[in-house]
């Protein structure tokens, strides 16, 4: 790793954001340099649903092709009740004049990444290193320099700008004294997969269910090759137990049992534990510091929004960058953080908040009535778009779109 030469930019984190801010930038024929913490991408179980946008801006970067064939079209979704099998079922038809994706893609973060590494490999423009953590950073007047732990010791690395991708517990955030305002829910979740055959069981379900049931709540996502079930607290458990308790294999056998009873156990794949959050920083923009992602904001995963999110600030954040640093003016970073922050606070994290709290909601009363409702958008076309256009993350790109 050179000490004395000046790179373009420094994109920090190797996630799913970092992977496409460097490759966008390429794109747009800016070099890179790559960093990742980790000896190898991170294959924990994350996002699973790539929304109809998501897809289009990936074909950019030749990648939705392969996505499109290993992963699963969910051209519907639904909230239900467990109980009666009553739902509110979205086509997302609806949107055929909206996008040339009308529909979810089911596809592993872990896949994604791993596809978006093998593009990373493959361009002359970026220059990625594995065990390269970032430690430390200094504002210089023409440039950021950055202090990187390696293997072999400690390196100062000098960037016209650094992308700061380094996911939600960012260091660069820290070194930079962003607040990261917002809340903790208390609840741990728990997520397993198996290949339990739920489709056989629990009639009309669709490849991606929200579900009420007596006092709690699941949800049940469809991939090509097992269920991922989603599985919350119920009310007599501690919500805010530490997370290993509410991964107990014993408790997530007892919930799966309550969704379909069975005679034998589950085959459960993989099991983990997660909190979650809704968080973001007062500015996208630090002087040659940009932060995308994660390190920028988290919400819940409910509606599988937050790596969509990253995805298009990835996009959007390397096009400004290769504008300035083609000679444009710097306030195309200033438009970044105007375009992106608000639309990811607005339109991200409140609906994904809306989604949580939809489906953490215990009262008979009110889950009938939220159901009545979501089944009378699910019926009028006109309402349904509206919805799905939200949902499925259209409206934020077309309102940052009109951000001058
Ligand atoms: C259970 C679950 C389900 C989810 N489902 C969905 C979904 O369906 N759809 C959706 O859109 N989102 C979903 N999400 C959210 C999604 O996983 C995240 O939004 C996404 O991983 C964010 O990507 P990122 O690249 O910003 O950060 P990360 O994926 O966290 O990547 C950050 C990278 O930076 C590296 N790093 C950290 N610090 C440093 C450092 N100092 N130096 C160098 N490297 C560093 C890390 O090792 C890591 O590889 C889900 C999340 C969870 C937990």
């Amino acid at each position: 790793m050179s000490t004395q030469a000046t790179v373009p930019v420094v994109v920090v984190g190797a996630g799913p954001v970092g992977l496409c801010t460097a490759l966008c930038l390429a794109r747009h024929g800016v070099a890179t340099v790559l960093l990742e913490r980790e000896r190898q991408l991170p294959a924990d179980l994350r996002a699973s649903t790539f929304h109809p946008p998501t897809l289009e801006m990936l074909e950019d970067l030749g990648l939705t092709g392969a996505m499109l064939e290993g992963g699963l079209r969910v051209p519907t979704w639904q909230v239900r009740q467990h109980e009666t099998h009553e739902r509110a079922v979205f086509d997302l038809g609806v949107l055929a004049a909206d996008t040339r994706h009308p529909y979810r893609l089911q596809f592993e973060q872990a896949a994604f990444c791993q596809l978006a590494l093998d593009a990373v490999r493959a361009e002359p423009r970026i220059r990625l290193s594995f065990g390269a953590e970032v430690k430390g950073l200094v504002r210089l007047d023409d440039a950021v320099s950055l202090n990187v732990a390696h293997p072999g010791g400690r390196d100062p690395l000098r960037a016209r700008y650094v992308v700061a991708a380094d996911g939600a517990s960012s260091t660069l955030r820290r070194l930079l004294a962003l607040p990261f305002e917002g809340l903790t829910y208390p609840e741990t979740t728990v997520l397993a997969t198996t290949t339990f055959p739920f489709e056989n069981h629990l009639p009309g379900l669709s490849p991606v269910n929200y579900v009420w049931i007596g006092d709690s709540n699941y949800a049940l996502l469809r991939l090509p090759d097992c269920w991922r079930v989603s599985l919350y607290p119920d009310p007599d458990e501690d919500p805010q137990a530490e997370p290993w308790r509410m991964d107990d294999p014993e408790r997530i056998e007892v919930k799966l049992q309550r969704i379909v009873p069975q005679t034998g156990r589950y085959t459960v794949i993989e099991h983990r534990p997660y909190r979650v959050h809704q968080r973001i920083v007062p500015t996208y923009h630090s002087g040659r510091v940009l932060l995308a992602g994660d390190a920028a904001h988290v919400n819940s995963p409910s509606g599988g929004m937050g790596m969509n999110c990253g995805i298009h600030d990835a996009f959007s954040l390397a096009e400004k960058l290769a504008g300035v640093l083609a000679g444009g003016s710097e306030d195309l970073l200033a438009l970044y953080d105007r375009q992106r922050r608000p639309v990811a606070a607005d339109e991200i994290l409140r609906q994904a908040d809306r989604n949580r709290n939809r489906m953490r909601n215990t009262d008979p009363a009110w889950r009938r009535a939220e159901l009545a409702r979501l089944q009378a958008i699910a019926a009028d076309p006109a309402a349904a778009r509206e919805h799905l256009l939200a949902s499925s993350m259209i409206t934020g790109l077309r309102r940052a779109a009109a951000i001058q």
